[in-house]
């Protein structure tokens, strides 16, 4: 190893392994044994972005490459830790801040291998969530398939989360360390929970959604807002609308009034609704909206 020298190492920029050059390489030989340990300062070729790289060979401890060449045994750190293949959803920065915070406090311990960390890390997050989407209780296995029940989770993702065990644990002094397999699962999911809760929500209404001006926006608005919402819940159209009531310029009375005839004529099945008198002035009512389904499929 010689500095001008070429290798390859991970680029976190380019998200692959590609030739580095190295321009800086400090190497400390081992006392009474024979090996050596490599410091150095690598460039990568494609975007010239610099990272750190220790290489550690053992030639007492023999090894094979892929080409079946006797190699010594080899050993890399490197700075800053990337999770290599994994890339962070795009229009993350939409996720609340807290889950957002985090998750990157994850993704820099899944990096840096602190394990048990990182379960427990994926844990709160999924904690997170469900308390964002009103899902309470101390059972994180009863809340895993109340995200399923309401659809922010297939079934099978739900399995998977339920099959990995120390994210079961309610204490944290039972957790086991976790696989880096079993947490790369979790990763996934969790990057699947927050683009369909988060992301794609934000994106839809970005891109499709400029002002509610008859029944069928409105009903693309509810359709999108009640994904995020608890089947068997009951909300009033302001509910339903969140702070997308804004996007109704005109009378809101005579929407709810649309929204009742869609669904008495069957249009969206998604709701039913019932009437409950105002406690200030019982002559007057209030209309309620009923879950019935949130399905992301259209209406
Ligand atoms: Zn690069």
């Amino acid at each position: 190893m010689i500095i001008g020298g070429i290798l390859k190492h991970y680029c976190e920029y380019c998200g692959t392994k590609l030739n580095h050059k190295i321009t800086a390489l400090e190497k400390r030989d081992q006392y009474e044994y024979n090996a050596s340990d490599f410091y150095m300062i690598v460039e990568c070729m494609g975007c010239t972005s610099l990272s750190y790289r220790t290489q550690k060979e053992d030639y007492e401890e023999w090894d094979y490459d892929d080409s079946g060449h006797q190699v010594p045994t080899t050993s890399i750190e490197r700075y800053p830790n990337v999770l290599a293949k994994h890339q962070i959803p795009e229009n993350l920065h939409v996720v609340p801040e807290r889950i957002n915070t985090i998750y990157h406090e994850c993704i820099k311990s899944f990096a840096a291998e602190c394990l048990i960390l990182t379960a427990a890390g994926f844990r709160a997050l999924i904690e997170e969530v469900c308390k964002d989407r009103g899902i309470r209780g101390d059972d994180l296995s009863k809340k895993i398939n109340k995200l399923r029940d309401n659809r922010f989770i297939s079934p099978s993702e739900a399995t998977r989360l339920h099959s990995i065990r120390f994210l079961g644990n309610d204490s944290i002094h039972e957790l086991a360390v976790p696989t880096k397999i079993a947490l790369n699962t979790v990763l996934k999911i969790i990057d699947n929970l927050l683009t369909n809760m988060y992301i794609l929500e934000y994106e839809a209404k970005r891109d499709l959604i400029t002002a509610v001006t008859d029944i069928r926006s409105l009903l693309k608005v509810i359709d999108l807002n009640i994904r995020q919402l608890i089947i068997g819940n009951s909300y009033t159209l302001k509910g339903l609308m969140g702070t997308d009531l804004r996007l109704i310029t005109e009378d809101v009375k005579a929407y709810d009034r649309l929204l009742q005839n869609a669904i008495t004529e069957g249009k969206f099945p998604k709701l039913k609704f019932h009437f409950v008198p105002k406690d200030d002035n019982p002559n007057e009512q209030t209309t309620y909206y009923t879950i019935v389904s949130n399905k992301s499929d259209d209406f």
